[in-house]
């Protein structure tokens, strides 16, 4: 699994390791110090966002493979394009690939 951390956390450690004042310490062992303690900051709570792209008809998410309508009256929702799946989250602002270029 992937970890996340925070990028103004990790810049105000390597900024405090560049701003030590203490001269007699050899740049490797600062770059030692800097990797222990990004290595044991607590990762961020977040997750990976996932793209996909909704098929015109298909109602089948290309990423979770559930349906769209799951649980809704697909006659009342037939034109429904929501930006995320809303079982799996993805966001689907992928470009079409025969039409990139
Ligand atoms: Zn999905």
């Amino acid at each position: 699994m992937k970890e996340y951390i925070e990028r103004a956390a990790v810049e105000k450690i390597i900024e405090d390791g560049l701003n030590n004042p203490d001269k007699n310490k050899a740049f490797g062992h600062d770059a030692i110090e800097i990797m222990a303690e990004i290595h044991y900051m607590p990762a961020a709570d977040v997750a990976e966002v996932k793209h996909g792209r909704w098929e015109p008809g298909n109602p089948i998410c290309p990423v979770c493979g559930e349906n769209k309508f799951k649980d809704l009256d697909a006659d009342v929702w037939a034109d429904w394009q929501p930006k995320f799946c809303p079982n799996c989250g993805a966001r689907m602002d992928k470009e079409d690939e025969h039409e990139a270029g």
